[in-house]
């Protein structure tokens, strides 16, 4: 059952629903706002039934929260003192305190960039956003490894999407259509890729391709040949004598074959991601991964045994019905693999994707990671000495937890840092994929600007010199 956040000014409703979800993440919290369909004036004074009330002042510097049939003044910093408030309320701080961002490492990267101390960023983190101890150290050992990373680069990265997958994931809201339905528009749709990529070369000719990412989907749905022209078009085109990088995500261990496996390391492929995701097996049944654990099992040591040296693997917790011995078999399974890098990731349900839906239907009102289940993940990679490289959070990810990146020395994913810290342009190509263009202002201060293509692979095909043009304008090339 849906409860209401009344909100009375909407530029406040991504913190404060961020902040009440990671309080109370059991709860199906709405937000109402003047600028929802379903607000009508005067919500402000209780006449509507809801979980929590926030009334800003016009001049906002003090604000009232209601909830819990409690009055709680707010002053100063609205964000700052509504989480205070609630905190103060429900008893209990967060691990991130009141950062409700995607990125909380980018504060540690930044205030390192700008010569500040570990003293200074701590203190930053502690009184201003309220975090932990433990994810403060955390922010500063990942930004101080993203950034001796980041300075040895010098130019630009590339993403190519591969929008095919063998099946739908039950918790997938990425841009991803059925190979079996979408067979007959894949050549059409590469040459797409390969136009994409012939302006890229000219547009950046000079400048330095740092990565290159083949991402999706599933590129590997591809057959060897379909996979080989993308890379013959990447090497004809572009120098690769300053590739830090070449990233393919094999992902589903249904795609993988020895023959494709071979395609990819003969033509200087240096990284590939196979996905269990979880290795229990009941699980890869709910979720719809039609790959089992022993599949992606014999996918890993096959792309060993072609020669990998640089493989990352991604497992999600909170995911349906998994319990805490269910993550540690997957954490076994994993210490005995040993990948070069582990991506964590905390299920985060999207409104798009069926799980959504799923959820709905069995009645099931949240399904939660927790910190134990992290802790058997974070100890498992301590094992296998990898390190936290990247971290992100996502918007309604289970519990209040972050996407962990976690690498060997020498193996961390440089576009998964690029991604994060943004501090470089991207040029994004195919359908769905979005470009980003980093460069600074007359004050030295960053500026990020996005183009996006269309996400529907026909209309991303009809409407292909479109996209080119968009990115002519984000990219000034014009
Ligand atoms: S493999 Fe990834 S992109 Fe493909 S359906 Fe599953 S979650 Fe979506």
């Amino acid at each position: 059952m849906s409860e209401y956040i009344v909100i009375n000014n909407p530029s406040y409703e991504y913190d404060v629903l961020a902040i009440l979800k990671s309080f109370y993440p059991e709860k199906n919290l709405k937000p109402m706002t003047p600028l929802n369909k379903l607000w009508v004036p005067g919500y402000e004074d209780g006449s509507v039934e809801s979980f929590a009330r926030l009334i800003v002042d016009e001049d906002e510097r003090s604000a009232r929260l209601f909830i819990g049939g409690k009055e709680i003044s707010i002053n100063g910093s609205i964000k700052k003192a509504f989480y205070q408030a609630v905190s103060e309320y429900a008893g209990r701080t967060l691990p991130w305190g009141n950062l409700t961002g995607i990125r909380p490492t980018k504060i540690a990267y930044n205030l390192i960039e700008s010569g500040e101390s570990s003293e200074y960023i701590r203190n930053y983190y502690r009184t201003e956003h309220f975090v932990s101890d433990e994810k403060i150290a955390l922010s500063i050992d990942i930004a101080k490894r993203e950034k001796a990373i980041i300075d040895e680069l010098k130019g630009y990265s590339i993403y190519i999407g591969i929008p095919f997958c063998p099946s739908t994931c039950l918790y997938c809201s990425f841009t991803s259509y059925p190979i079996i339905s979408y067979k007959k528009y894949v050549e059409d749709y590469l040459d797409c890729v390969i136009k994409e990529l012939k302006w890229t070369a000219e547009s950046f000719k000079g400048k330095a391709l740092d990565s290159v990412y083949i991402g999706g989907g599933t590129p590997t749905t591809l057959e060897p040949a379909q996979l080989l022209r993308i890379i013959n078009a990447l090497k004809d085109n572009f120098d690769f004598s300053s590739i830090r990088e070449f990233t393919v995500e094999a992902g589903r261990a249904d795609s993988i074959t020895e023959e494709k496996l071979k395609t990819l390391y003969d033509n200087g492929v240096t990284r590939i991601s196979v996905n269990p995701q979880s290795f229990n097996q009941s699980t890869l049944d709910l979720i719809g991964r039609k790959a089992t654990a022993e599949d992606t099992i014999r996918a890993y040591e096959l792309a060993r045994k072609t020669g990998f040296d640089n493989i990352n693997m991604d497992v999600i917790l909170g995911l349906p019905g998994e319990t805490e011995s269910d993550v540690q078999h997957t954490a076994d399974v994993l210490c005995k693999l040993s990948p070069d890098s582990l991506t964590v990731h905390s299920l985060a349900i999207k409104r798009a994707s069926s799980m959504s839906k799923w959820i709905e239907e069995k009645g099931i009102s949240s399904i939660k990671n927790t910190d134990d289940t992290m802790q058997i993940m974070y100890k498992a990679c301590r094992e296998m000495d990898l390190k936290p490289y990247y971290l992100y959070r996502q918007k309604d990810s289970s519990g209040s937890f972050e996407n962990v990146g976690y690498a060997r020395e020498g193996k961390f994913g440089i576009y998964n840092i690029l991604i994060m810290e943004e501090v470089q342009s991207i040029v994004a190509i195919g359908a769905g994929a979005t470009s980003k263009r980093v460069s600074a202002n007359e004050k030295g201060e960053t500026i990020i600007e996005r183009c996006e293509n269309v996400k529907d692979v026909k209309l991303y095909m009809e409407q292909l010199d479109e996209m080119i043009e968009r990115k002519e304008k984000l990219f000034d090339t014009l």
